[in-house]
């Protein structure tokens, strides 16, 4: 089959190259300049298929009060007229219990060990450079309470078979000799040593020259999908300002532009840009480069070596679609770096960035197929997790377009109509 792949971010390459291995012949139409280049241009660049928990969680409900006005915390809201704002809150606060928390978790735990089985899969075949390391991941704690709230989702994972572990404060500063300094005000930490680090952007790049080199893969940029010719209940061709492409099946992977996309042939999905804030600290001084990958449990603010760069990332604003960099937000974030490596104090001035998290209401992707159209098939709405899902979610779509039974089950991925 030829297949149309929409979006050249890591979802949509993912996706393409899976397709490709699977012995389609695929197209990624993009309307950017090249590969990586909106929402998984300077993320976290984290892999923690374990530590997957949504948002929408019991506790989030009574700090509410806060988020709306704090201009400092990890969570920012800012209500707006937007029919799309209300939905997806609505929807949000009704997936903000215990029972949703966990069954989104556990979701998300199969999805995310599925996909480090298969970026091993693909580490141990293709000859790639994108600053991987399988780092190991440790989430400090200042408070106790959320120490003891955090070991109760570590037991879904190791019941999972995967290896989590609580540590004390002298273990995260043995771990992470870099906490040294801050140990004293740490409860402790987990510590899951199969997670891992990377740049999402050079994989996107390293996708991109993968799907190039395949003799039946090829990449248009600088093409903006319109729309689809939908006729018979399937997709014919996929419209774009530069002329339409014929294809036999068609992966959206668009990030948030899905929403608009689907809606012009009557398909609803719930996406809301949840917005984020990364630094990254060019030739980092050595001791401020963790050799795990770092969690700043009450800040929600990670931290990742990617070669000899620090990158930093944090912060959750629902603020709508307002693509400026904040400067108190960033500020925020400099500040937290500082305090957490004081070696930075002498490094160069960050590069600053943001980007829309594209998420849906209970925190899980959305992979399934068109409601009214066969051979269209979505996998969109990763929102923080989607460098970490991308590698299972794309070889579970690459399943059930062939008809396989996917290694996940694919009824857990279901949308929430918008
Ligand atoms: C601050 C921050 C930190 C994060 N940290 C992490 C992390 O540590 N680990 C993790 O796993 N995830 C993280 N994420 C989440 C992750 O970055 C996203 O889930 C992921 O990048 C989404 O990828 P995507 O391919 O779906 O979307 P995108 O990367 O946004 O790609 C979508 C592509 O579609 C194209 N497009 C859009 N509309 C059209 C159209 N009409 N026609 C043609 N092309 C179109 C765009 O040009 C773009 O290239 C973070 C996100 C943020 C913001």
């Amino acid at each position: 089959m030829h297949i149309g792949v929409i979006g050249a971010g890591i979802v949509g390459l993912t996706s393409a190259y899976q397709l490709l291995r699977a012995g389609h012949a695929v197209t990624v139409i993009d309307a950017g300049r090249g590969p990586g280049l909106a929402t998984s241009f300077a993320n976290g660049g984290q892999l923690s298929y374990g530590y997957v928990s949504p948002l929408a969680a019991p506790g989030v409900l009574s700090q509410l009060p806060s988020l709306l006005f704090s201009r400092t915390g990890p969570l920012r809201i800012k209500p707006s007229f937007d029919p799309d704002f209300w939905r997806w809150s609505i929807e949000f606060v009704k997936h903000c219990n215990a029972q949703a928390n966990a069954s989104s978790t556990l979701r998300l735990l199969s999805l995310g060990l599925h996909s480090r089985e298969v970026m091993q899969e693909f580490l141990a075949r293709e000859s790639v450079s994108f600053d991987y390391r399988p780092s190991g991941k440790l989430v400090v704690y200042r408070s106790a309470e959320k120490l003891a709230a955090a070991e109760r989702s570590l037991e879904l994972a190791n019941g999972l078979g995967y290896a989590q572990r609580r540590v004390n404060a002298a273990t995260c500063a043995t771990l992470e000799p870099a906490l040294g300094k801050i140990a004293s005000e740490l409860a402790g930490g987990i510590h899951t040593p199969g997670e891992g680090t990377g740049d999402c952007q050079s994989l996107c790049e390293e996708l991109a020259r993968l799907v190039d080199a395949h003799a039946d893969g090829k990449l248009l940029y600088g093409h903006e999908v319109t729309g689809f010719d939908a006729r018979g209940g399937a997709v014919q061709s996929i419209r774009t300002h530069m002329g339409d492409v014929a294809v036999d099946a068609c992966v959206v992977a668009n990030g948030l532009a899905a929403m608009p996309l689907l809606r012009k042939i009557g398909e609803s999905v719930s996406l809301y840009p949840l917005k984020g804030y990364s630094l990254t600290y060019r030739d980092a001084p050595a001791s401020a480069r963790p050799q795990v990958s770092v969690t700043d449990a009450d800040n929600k603010v990670v931290y990742a070596s990617l070669g000899k760069h620090l990158r930093v990332a944090g912060m959750a604003d629902l603020v709508g679609y307002d693509y400026r960099i904040a400067a108190r937000r960033i500020q925020a974030l400099r500040k937290l770096s500082a305090g957490l490596f004081p070696a930075l104090g002498g490094a160069h001035a960050p590069l600053e960035w943001t980007g829309m998290r594209p998420a849906t209401p209970h925190g899980r992707p959305i992979l399934q197929r068109g409601h009214s159209l066969g051979n269209l098939w979505l996998n969109v709405g990763h929102g923080g997790l989607g460098f970490t899902l991308s590698m299972g979610a794309a070889r579970v779509i690459a399943d059930a377009i062939d008809g396989k039974r996917p290694a996940v089950d694919l009824a857990g991925f279901a949308r929430l109509a918008a």
